[in-house]
């Protein structure tokens, strides 16, 4: 099976993380790979995935039994043949495992390094038909490193006995010990290094909150006539009236999305890749095949899913190297569709709960008072400084300590028993005495009235802030009225402070009202 239904099926995952897709796709061709990728990169899939694109077993080297625990338990849950042989199996879970592994069932087998040091394994590996080998945290080969395990020096004999290849991952990078993985696993042969950070420096990033989106995706696309780009939007439907708002501006601009006939969308594919100046209104059907290295421009008419998809979908542009921009737009609305996307699916619980907070951190990078570049890498477990190629660094917006503000809102929607969308909760802040207000009584409420010094349009940026930050959130057990989150509660007891852009604030139009 091919990596891109994988990685939804069984991963959950929409997109590929900075470097994995390279690295999955090095590694299921069968090369033998060294990948060094920051902790938290997403190294594990870079072998897992490979392993059920091929036939047979892979067989993964892990120092950290905590850690195949819970990896097999994942894959076990999401349906894939996985089992770990360590020291704290119990006997009858190892003779399953034997069983299993004699049957030839599994698809990952999980071993702790000090198994290699019987004189069993390898033959016991050997009957087993293994097809690669993957090693986990590899740097534990170097005795240059402070976490040199001498078992780890049996892995270069494990493969020379399969010989089969071998992929290992690391998030220490430096030149010594990389050269040490090299000698001690690979040799005589030499593998591939994937070390590439994940900034894409030419990439110029920029956020705006929606206030007449299809004015500015078209303000947009005229400032870059003549060049190939991208616009991603939310539906098929706004592809194409998109796609005609741009061609009556005198853009050439042709819509795409997975409603229309292969062989239509074959067409739009190949008209991009020949002709300059092409802008494609697509969905995210749009990508995954083109090859093209001078797309200048990307922009998101809507909010994408996460922020995984947001990296790879203004990844497509300025592969040459050369500058491209982007532009992503966003609103409540966006927000509000995301959450229920997510709710209303049929994903566990807790991948629930970490698609939310994929979706937060792309909330976090939109409202970022800060960098960009240094919010996104960060987020992928990269260091950086103030990239200089951001709206934000262009031109940094004012902050200012909203704390105060975020507990009024906070209280106001505790004090209503959180069952009400943003413009009652305003109702009550800025103390309109609506009919519905009056009918709950929240007129006698103490935060009734407290917010009178902010407009309105104001508080419903800072309600959005807080959406953003993963303060508040749209309940859909109670029809979308909004609750407050587990890190909200610091927050109210002033142990938290709420940072706020001004900017978001002042420019706040009754365009972007948060309706829930
Ligand atoms: P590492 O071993 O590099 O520290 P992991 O493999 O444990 O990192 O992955 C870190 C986290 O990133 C995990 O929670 C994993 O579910 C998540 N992750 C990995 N790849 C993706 C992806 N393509 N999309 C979304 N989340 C991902
Ligand atoms: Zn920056």
């Amino acid at each position: 099976m091919s990596a891109a239904p994988l990685l939804r099926q069984v991963f959950g995952f929409d997109g590929f993380r900075p470097g994995q897709e390279e690295i999955v796709n090095a590694v299921a061709e069968g090369r033998d790979v060294l990948a060094i990728m920051p902790t938290g990169g997403g190294k594990s899939l870079c072998y897992q995935l490979p392993a059920l694109m091929r036939d047979g077993l892979t067989v993964v080297i892990s120092p950290l039994i905590a850690l195949m625990r819970d990896q097999v338990r994942a894959l076990t849950e999401a349906g894939v043949a996985a089992a770990a042989l360590t020291s704290g199996n119990t006997d009858e879970e190892n003779t399953e495992v034997l069983r299993a592994l004699a049957a030839r069932e599994l698809r990952l087998l999980y071993i702790a390094p000090e198994r290699l040091a019987s004189g069993a394994t390898v033959p016991m590996l050997k009957r087993a038909g293994v097809q690669a080998i993957a090693v986990d945290e590899a740097h534990c080969v170097s005795q240059w490193g402070h976490d040199f395990r001498p078992d780890y020096l049996r892995v270069g004999e494990l493969r020379r006995a399969l010989d089969v290849p071998l992929a290992a991952f690391t998030a220490t990078a430096d030149a010594e010990t990389r050269d040490e993985i090299v000698r001690r696993l690979f040799e005589p042969g030499a593998p591939q290094v994937f070390l590439r950070g994940f900034d894409r420096p030419n990439i110029h990033l920029a956020f705006q909150p929606k206030d007449g989106p299809r004015r500015q995706i078209l303000d947009f696309a005229s400032a870059r006539r003549g060049q190939s780009g991208i616009v991603y939007c939310g539906t098929r439907a706004k592809t194409e009236a998109l796609a005609k708002a741009l061609n009556e501006a005198g853009l050439a601009a042709v819509a795409y999305h997975g409603g229309m006939e292969a062989g239509e969308r074959r067409a739009v594919e190949i008209r991009f890749q020949r002709e300059d100046g092409l802008i494609v209104t697509a969905t995210v059907a749009f990508g995954m095949g083109i090859d093209k290295p001078d797309i200048r421009w990307v922009a998101h008419a809507d909010l994408p899913k996460s922020i995984e998809s947001y990296y790879q979908e203004i990844g497509r542009g300025g592969r040459d190297g050369a500058p491209a921009e982007t532009l992503t737009l966003y609103g409540p609305e966006d927000i509000r569709l995301r959450r229920g996307q997510i709710d209303e699916g049929l994903a566990p619980p807790e991948r629930k709960a970490a698609d939310h907070m994929r979706l937060n951190a792309l909330l976090g990078l939109a409202e970022s008072p800060g960098c960009r570049r240094v919010a996104l890498l960060g987020y992928f477990g990269e260091t950086a400084t103030p990239c200089g190629n951001c709206d934000i660094c262009d031109d940094p917006p004012q902050t200012f300590d909203g704390t105060e503000a975020a507990q009024k809102v906070l209280s106001a929607v505790l004090r209503t028993g959180e069952s009400y969308g943003a413009g009652h909760i305003i109702d009550v802040l800025f103390g309109t005495e609506t009919d519905r207000i009056r009918a709950r009584g929240h007129d006698r409420l103490p935060t009734f009235g407290v917010g009178r010094d902010i407009p309105r349009p104001e508080w419903q940026a800072i309600i959005r802030q807080m959406l953003g930050r993963d303060l508040i959130r749209p309940d859909s057990e109670r029809h979308g009225g909004l609750a407050i989150t587990a890190t909200a509660h610091a927050v109210l007891r002033g142990e938290t402070r709420v940072t706020l852009r001004r900017d978001l604030i002042k420019r706040a139009r009754p365009a972007v009202v948060v309706r829930t």
